[in-house]
C-alpha cells in the first residue's frame, strides 16, 4: 500500500549542488521544500573534477567558501597537442579554483537545511504524479522498500544526467549523440608540474571528442580524468598515462587511488525545461558548457532563476505551464548566446586532425593570443568572453587563421 507524506510546496528530485541550491533559494523566499536524494550521504559518490570559476562562484554568493572545500587555485592552463606541443595561458591572477565536490555539495545542503529545507535521504523518486497533464507530485521509495506519494505544487527536477523523470513530464530528454563518457580518478605521485596550472591533453588517439585533464594539489596528489565520445575512457586514460609525450613523464610514478565513471552531456540545453507544475535544471536539462563539460555554475544559475519564478507562481496560485514559461525565457537569455558559441567551438575542435591541432597550438602562441587573453577572468560565458577580446589585433589574426583552418577541415 502507498502511504501519503506531508505536502511541501515544492519537492526537489536530487540532492546534488543544483537541487540543494534551488531548494535554498526557494526556502529563502518562504516556500516549503523537501529534497529527495537516493543516496544515504550528500555528495557521495563524487564524479566531478570540481574545477570552477572564482568569479562565477562569487556571483552566486558562494565565494569565499569555508575552509576545507577549496583544494587549489589556478592562474595557468597548459594545453598539449598529441605531439607534445604546449600552449600556455598565464592569467594575471587566479581565475579558477578546484573544490572538493563532496564537501561543496554538503555545504550547499547544510545552507539549505539552515534555511528550513527538509532532506529525505536514501529515498528514490520512482515516478511523477500527474493530473490532467500537469505534474502534481512524486512517488518515492525508501531504502526499506516502503513507498509513498508526495503531492506538491511544483516539482524541481535536479536528478542529474540520468534524466529518467524528464520524459514522464513530457520533455525531450538528453541527446545521446552529445554524450561523452568520463573517467575521473584521484591520484598521488605527480611530478614535473606547476602547482598553479591545470594541464589539458588533446588528441584523436588521446581523448577523441574531448580531452584529458590533470588538476594538481599542493601535496602532490591530483585529480586526473579524461572523457571521450568513442570507446572506453579507461583504456584512453591508460594510454595517456603511459604513451603521451608529456603526461607519461608527469605521471610516471603516479598511482590511481580511486576511479569513478560518469557521462557528460555536451549537446547544449534540452529544448524545453518546464511543464505544468514541473521545472528541470542542471545536468538533467543539459545546462552544461559544450567546450569543457562544466555544469555546476550553469546549473546553479538556472536553479536560482527557477526558484524565483516558482516562488512567484506559487504565491499567485497558478503553476500551470503558461505561468512557468518565464523560466524558459530566463534560461535562454542567460545561456543561449554562450552555449551557441561553445557548440561551434566544440565542433571546430572535434573536426581538427591531430596535425591541425598541433599546428593550432603552435600558431596561437606565435600570434600572441596568450597575451590577448591574459586579462580574462571569465571562463563560463565563453561567447561574451570572446567578444570582449575580439577587438585585439592578435585575436583578429588568430580568428582569421582559425576561420581558414575551419574551412580547410570541412
Ligand atoms: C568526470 C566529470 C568531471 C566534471 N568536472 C566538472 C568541473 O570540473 N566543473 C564543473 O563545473 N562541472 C564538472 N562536471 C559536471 C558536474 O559534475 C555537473 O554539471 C554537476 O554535478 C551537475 O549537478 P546536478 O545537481 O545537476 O547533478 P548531480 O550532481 O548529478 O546530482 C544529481 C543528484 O540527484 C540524485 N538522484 C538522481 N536520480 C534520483 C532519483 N530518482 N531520486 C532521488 N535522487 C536522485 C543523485 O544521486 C545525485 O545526488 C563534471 C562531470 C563529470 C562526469
Amino acid at each position: 500500500m502507498t502511504a501519503q507524506q506531508s505536502q511541501p510546496d515544492v519537492v526537489v528530485i536530487g540532492g546534488g549542488p543544483v537541487g540543494s541550491y534551488g531548494a535554498l533559494h526557494l526556502a529563502k523566499k518562504g516556500v516549503s521544500v523537501t529534497v529527495y536524494e537516493e543516496h544515504p550521504e550528500i555528495g557521495v559518490p563524487s564524479h566531478c573534477a570540481g574545477h570552477i570559476s572564482i568569479r562565477s562562484l562569487r556571483s552566486m554568493g558562494l565565494y569565499p567558501l569555508p575552509d576545507g572545500i577549496i583544494e587549489n587555485n589556478f592562474s595557468v592552463a597548459n594545453f598539449y597537442s598529441p605531439q607534445g606541443t604546449k600552449f600556455s595561458l598565464h592569467l594575471a591572477c587566479p581565475v579558477t579554483t578546484a573544490i572538493n565536490r563532496a564537501k561543496f555539495d554538503q555545504y550547499l545542503a547544510a545552507q539549505a537545511k539552515d534555511a528550513g529545507v527538509e532532506f529525505k535521504m536514501s529515498t528514490r523518486v520512482e515516478s511523477l504524479l500527474k493530473q490532467n497533464g500537469c505534474v502534481k507530485g512524486i512517488s518515492v521509495k525508501g531504502a526499506d522498500g516502503s513507498k509513498a506519494d508526495v503531492n506538491s505544487k511544483v516539482v524541481f527536477d535536479a536528478e542529474g544526467i540520468s534524466s529518467r523523470l524528464l520524459r514522464q513530464a513530457g520533455l525531450r530528454t538528453l541527446n545521446p549523440r552529445g554524450l561523452v563518457y568520463a573517467v575521473e580518478t584521484e591520484i598521488e605521485g605527480v611530478q614535473d608540474i606547476e602547482m598553479d596550472a591545470v594541464e589539458v591533453y588533446f588528441g584523436k588517439n588521446i581523448a577523441p571528442g574531448f580531452y584529458g585533464w590533470l588538476i594538481p594539489r599542493p601535496d602532490g596528489s591530483a585529480k586526473l580524468g579524461l572523457a571521450t565520445n568513442r570507446g572506453d575512457p579507461r583504456a584512453y586514460l591508460k594510454r595517456l598515462m603511459t604513451k603521451h609525450l608529456v603526461a607519461s613523464k608527469q605521471l610516471a610514478r603516479a598511482k590511481i587511488l580511486t576511479a569513478g565513471y560518469h557521462a557528460i552531456s555536451l549537446a547544449g540545453p534540452i529544448g524545453r525545461v518546464y511543464a505544468g507544475g514541473f521545472m528541470a535544471m542542471g545536468d538533467c536539462a543539459s545546462q552544461v558548457k559544450p567546450t569543457t563539460g562544466g555544469g555546476v555554475i550553469f546549473g546553479l544559475t538556472c536553479a536560482r532563476e527557477a526558484a524565483k519564478i516558482a516562488a512567484q507562481t506559487i504565491q499567485n496560485g497558478d503553476v500551470s505551464a503558461n505561468a512557468l514559461q518565464p523560466y524558459q525565457k530566463r534560461c535562454d537569455e542567460l545561456l543561449n548566446f554562450d552555449i551557441r558559441t561553445m557548440l561551434r567551438l566544440r565542433r571546430f575542435i572535434n573536426s581538427l586532425s591531430d596535425e591541425k591541432l598541433d599546428e593550432m597550438l603552435r600558431v596561437v602562441g606565435k600570434f600572441g593570443v596568450d597575451k590577448a587573453l591574459s586579462g580574462v577572468d571569465e571562463i563560463d560565458y565563453q561567447g561574451k568572453m570572446l567578444m570582449s577580446v575580439a577587438g585585439k589585433p592578435s585575436m583578429w589574426a588568430a580568428l582569421a587563421y582559425f576561420g581558414l583552418l575551419y574551412l580547410g577541415s570541412h
